[in-house]
């Protein structure tokens, strides 16, 4: 279970009521349960439950079981598109191991309203099913400009558009980060938006194969080859 609470021998954890509902409603746990937590700072600590109630509820931290991992230095930004495809991208993101997941508006993006809090929230339950202990940071929605405008260029960008240089061309030889991953909307990138990244010396363009895929399944891709090269 995700808290945002320090943890450390003997603290006392308290639980919102989404977490009481959780862990005592879907989980069925109830006083005297050892159950695992993390904060994403801490490790990962067993704590036992001392008070269940339907809304509320406490944890007593006992044992650290593993240590803080920190995630590998890798950011997703990838263009929303709709709902339930944009909640699929933050979730494997999570799941992948992005440090950090930020929906940017391209010129091309045709999305409704991108809701951070929801999307944060699905990125703490990806971590929480997976095993890790640290929960990637869901940025608010920007333009795709602005962020370039903005951006440390020691990060590099893997620019995932039609082009011959495949991943592991850019990637080979390496070392681990910080690196970004873009990926565009349903319709691609605009030429400007094209000509801007291909002029960036931090941005390299790169294919994901000779078919197109869909956005979703591009960010999937592309983490993932990413993770099998310079991850951990
Ligand atoms: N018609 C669009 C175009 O011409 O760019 C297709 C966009 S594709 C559905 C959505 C995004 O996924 C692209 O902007 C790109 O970032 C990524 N993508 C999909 N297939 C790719 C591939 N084979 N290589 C690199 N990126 C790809």
């Amino acid at each position: 279970l995700h808290v945002d609470h320090p943890l450390g021998a003997g603290q006392t954890v308290p639980l919102s009521q989404p977490q009481a509902h959780y862990l005592f409603g879907v989980m069925r746990k109830g006083t005297g349960e050892v159950v695992e937590l993390f904060n994403g700072h801490d490790g990962t600590w067993t704590a036992e439950v001392t008070e269940a109630k339907k809304k509320a509820g406490a944890l007593a931290c006992i044992d650290r079981i593993a240590p803080q991992r920190n995630a590998p230095d890798v950011w997703l930004l990838f263009a929303p598109i709709k709902k339930q495809r944009t909640d699929f991208i933050v979730e494997k993101a999570a799941e992948l191991g992005a440090a950090r997941i930020c929906p940017v508006v391209t010129e091309f993006t045709n999305a409704e309203r991108v809701r951070q809090d929801r999307l944060q929230a699905h990125a703490v339950e990806a971590a929480e099913q997976c095993g890790g202990n640290f929960v990637p940071d869901v940025t608010e929605a920007a333009k795709l400009g602005s962020v370039l405008a903005e951006w440390d260029p020691s990060r590099q960008i893997l620019f995932c558009d039609e082009t011959r240089v495949g991943v592991a061309d850019v990637l080979d030889g390496k070392q681990g980060g910080p690196w970004a991953i873009l990926i565009g909307p349903e319709g691609g990138f605009s030429d400007a938006e094209r000509a801007r990244l291909r002029d960036l010396p931090f941005a390299h363009p790169v294919s994901l194969g000779p078919r197109i895929l869909r956005a979703d399944t591009a960010a999937v891709a592309a983490l993932t080859l990413w993770q099998q090269a310079l991850g951990d």
